[in-house]
């Protein structure tokens, strides 16, 4: 059955924080398979995740999962936060590297991520899903070895895997059947990120290694001429973007959704739609 997934991040204030939560009770209302919450660089935010990832499963009753970085962190925080997260019910998570700091000095607490899921799962038998780069991680040495990785931690016992965002579709398929090649058969779950501002999107990218194709580029520029504002465009972007995924067969889609409803709610109704669409032609 098609579902969505909402990605969040904790609020960084009061008025954050509300907002956070009228977001999540506004999207919950598309019985998302599951909602995340991200966790800060190093660890930064551990508290944070953990006090939202509860808050927002009591609140929306969506099943609600922590995002868990090892980097910046020693063996003991990293125990301990999922030790937390498995007392407090919550089995499901997203493991990740983070975005090292050890390179400056620490020593990491794993080997690798495959390490690390192995780890946590010989500590609890949670349901782990992990990240996975289409356009190549920008750190790792070619496609190939970033393909590697992706297989260890499906070895490891990971049981999905989340792509960093990208807007060109065939680059998504590509790497899925470079994945499948390669004896990854987990699922590969496609992340969507709605452009809410241009500029600022593209320097995300940029640090991610994610493309901005011409045609996105154009669309900006085309629209802007045409007299159609950034939410328009951006709109019409997502909904052509799902919508192909849903056609293509993507059951699931997962939706960074920089706590905002709007944009979130138009990939989130465009694929469920579009799979209903498509159940109804096939009927
Ligand atoms: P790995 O699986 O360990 O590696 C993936 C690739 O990156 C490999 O090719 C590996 O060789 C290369 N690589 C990564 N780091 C290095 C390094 N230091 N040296 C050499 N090669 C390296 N970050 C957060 O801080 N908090 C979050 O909540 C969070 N959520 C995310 C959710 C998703 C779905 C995605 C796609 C990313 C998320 N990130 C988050 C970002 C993530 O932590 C970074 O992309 C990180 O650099 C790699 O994490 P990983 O678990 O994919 O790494």
């Amino acid at each position: 059955m098609a579902n969505v997934s909402f990605e969040y991040f904790p609020g960084r204030s009061g008025e954050a924080t509300n907002l956070l939560q009228e977001t999540v009770a506004v999207l919950s209302a598309y019985q998302p398979e599951f909602q995340s919450v991200t966790f800060g660089a190093q660890g930064s935010e551990k508290n944070a995740t953990f006090d939202t990832v509860q808050a927002l499963a009591r609140s929306s009753g969506v099943p609600t999962v922590s995002h868990l970085t090892y980097s910046g962190l020693d063996r003991g925080q990293v125990d301990a936060f999922a030790d937390a997260l498995w007392e407090a019910g919550l089995k499901k998570l997203v493991a990740l590297r983070g975005d090292a700091s050890f390179q400056n000095g620490g020593s990491p607490a794993f080997r690798d991520t495959a390490e690390f899921v192995r780890s946590l799962l010989e500590a609890h038998p949670f349901d782990i899903t992990v990240a996975c780069y289409p356009e190549t991680h920008p750190l790792s040495e070619s496609s190939e070895a970033d393909l590697e990785v992706l297989k260890a931690k499906q070895e490891a016992g990971a049981s999905a895997a989340i792509t960093q965002f990208f807007f060109d579709n065939s680059v998504f398929y590509d790497f899925v059947e470079r994945a499948r090649a390669f004896g990854i058969t987990l699922p590969i779950i496609p992340g969507i990120l709605p452009i809410h501002n241009f500029p600022k999107m593209c320097k995300m990218a940029g640090k991610c290694g994610a493309t901005v194709p011409e045609f996105v580029k154009n669309a900006f520029a085309d629209g802007h001429c045409a007299g159609s504002t950034p939410y328009e465009i951006s709109a019409e972007l997502l909904k052509a973007q799902v919508h192909d995924l849903a056609c293509a067969g993507y059951e699931t889609i997962h939706i960074y959704t920089l706590n905002r409803v709007p944009l979130a709610d138009v990939a989130a109704e465009t694929f469920l739609d579009a799979h209903k669409d498509l159940t109804r032609a096939v009927a």
